[in-house]
């Protein structure tokens, strides 16, 4: 097998993995992301790119250089496998060829349509299809295994990938301190044997690691100052974040308050609500749905039965405005927030803020300085989306793979530390096994 990452190498984001045959016959590609960062070190702004040609991006090194993958050129790519729903594993979805077959998890699957929906992500999903963790498929001669992760985004999976009389495990993003850790000690246990290569993530190598240990970390804090609130409690999260919502969920349930939630919320939690039954829903007694013109419309055009599906548990905003400390608002930095929810809901003195995204987020935007200039106290409550370096050696040591090469990570010189066999390659390097 021969295998080529064509970034990922030395960054975070833009995850993009070719393989082999080495008869060249067939070849497969996991995940085609978006880059978070540009060449200079900057944060990525797809919008200041978005009018580019396929190859114009393509000259400009933004999409990986993979003959037959695009929608403009004859197609000769067998599949292309999708890890998990972010943006820097699957972004540049988009511009894939039609026929080529994508391979996905259930869950993430329901995401991409949701952000096909609210968040003009493109993806033709008419190719999609979707596979069963820890059931192999077949790709051609490939057969792919695909194992359910601890991540922060859904039913993120790695893979298992045997070709060639080789084994190969790309391990996509994970964690083991979420509310799926036991994943992760299940193969700490039950280690994939005979790895020839483990292609493995090091998010967090070279970057704090943040102040909360583990998601019930996260929930405990969030416990702390929403009990005691006597007014609004904006929380700040990605609605794709199932683990964050069950913290914030199991917080107020604990603290006797009401989560206030949007229809985009509300709409991600049904859609993913057949994954597993402790993901909370519109429809549980403690969260209502604050309907917007905006989220409407955009559901409308998916089923407009929904909107009076969901309607069951609409809130009103004279309802939030009579009872502020009862009222968590799960919230998002932009305009809809600062110009119409936050005057809408009037002065409330004691209003706080909880941060749960990471941080470098919201060095990015001015929200910090609103919120101080609405009185609104602000606390980051957060835990990494990725595993920590004790875990990634865990992982390494139990699989005992012949070779380890970094990905997803500013710093592979620092897998020193974690494995003994490390193949440090570069974006673009094709390296036989
Ligand atoms: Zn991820």
């Amino acid at each position: 097998m021969k295998l080529t990452i064509h970034r990922g190498t030395h960054e975070i984001g833009g995850n993009c993995v070719e393989l082999c045959l080495n008869s060249g016959e067939t070849r497969i590609v996991i995940d085609v992301g978006m880059p978070l960062v540009t060449s200079d070190g900057l944060p990525f702004e797809w919008r200041h790119y978005k009018n580019l040609s396929q190859e114009q991006l393509l000259e400009q090194k933004l999409l990986p250089a993979i003959d037959g993958l695009y929608s403009y050129q004859q197609p000769s790519i067998s599949a292309v496998i999708l890890s998990h729903a972010h943006q820097d594993h699957y972004g540049f979805f988009r511009f894939i060829h039609p026929d080529i077959p994508i391979y996905m998890s259930p869950g993430t699957k329901s995401l991409v349509e949701v952000s096909n929906l609210f968040l003009n992500t493109e993806v033709n999903l008419n190719q999609t299809q979707t596979f069963t963790m820890r059931q192999p498929f077949q790709v051609g001669e490939f057969t792919i295994t695909p194992y359910l992760m601890d991540h922060s985004a859904p039913d993120a999976a790695a893979f298992l990938i045997e070709a060639d009389g080789q084994r190969l495990f790309y391990t996509g993003d994970f964690r083991g301190h979420g509310r799926k850790k036991v994943l992760l000690e299940r193969l700490f246990k039950e280690p994939i044997s005979d790895i020839d290569c483990l292609i493995m993530e090091g998010t967090l190598l070279g970057r704090g690691e943040g102040q909360y240990q583990d998601e019930k970390a996260v929930e405990q804090a969030m416990c702390n100052i929403i009990a005691g609130q006597q007014s609004y409690t904006f929380v700040f999260c990605s609605s794709q974040n199932l683990d964050r919502l069950v913290s914030i969920y199991r917080a107020i349930k604990r603290s006797h308050k009401t989560l206030v939630i949007d229809l985009y919320t509300a709409f991600i939690m049904d859609k993913l609500s057949s994954i597993s039954p402790h993901i909370p829903q519109f429809n549980w007694k403690e969260i209502h749905v604050l309907y917007t013109y905006s989220h409407a419309k955009k559901l409308a055009e998916y089923d407009k039965k929904l909107l009076y599906k969901y309607k069951k548990t609409k809130i009103e905003w004279e309802e939030i405005q009579a009872a502020p400390k009862n009222m968590v608002i799960l919230s998002k930095d932009n305009s809809y927030f600062r110009r119409i929810l936050l005057p809408k809901l009037g002065a409330s003195s004691g209003a706080k803020a909880i941060y749960s995204m990471w941080h470098g987020y919201l060095e990015r935007t001015n929200l910090a300085q609103f919120l101080k200039s609405h009185d609104i106290e602000l606390t980051e409550i957060h835990t990494s989306g990725h595993a920590y370096a004790e875990d990634l050696k865990k992982l390494a040591d139990a699989m005992n793979p012949r070779c380890l090469i970094p990905i997803h990570t500013f710093y592979p010189d620092q897998y020193g530390d974690i494995y003994k066999e490390i193949v440090q390659l570069d974006d673009g390097q094709t390296y036989c096994l």
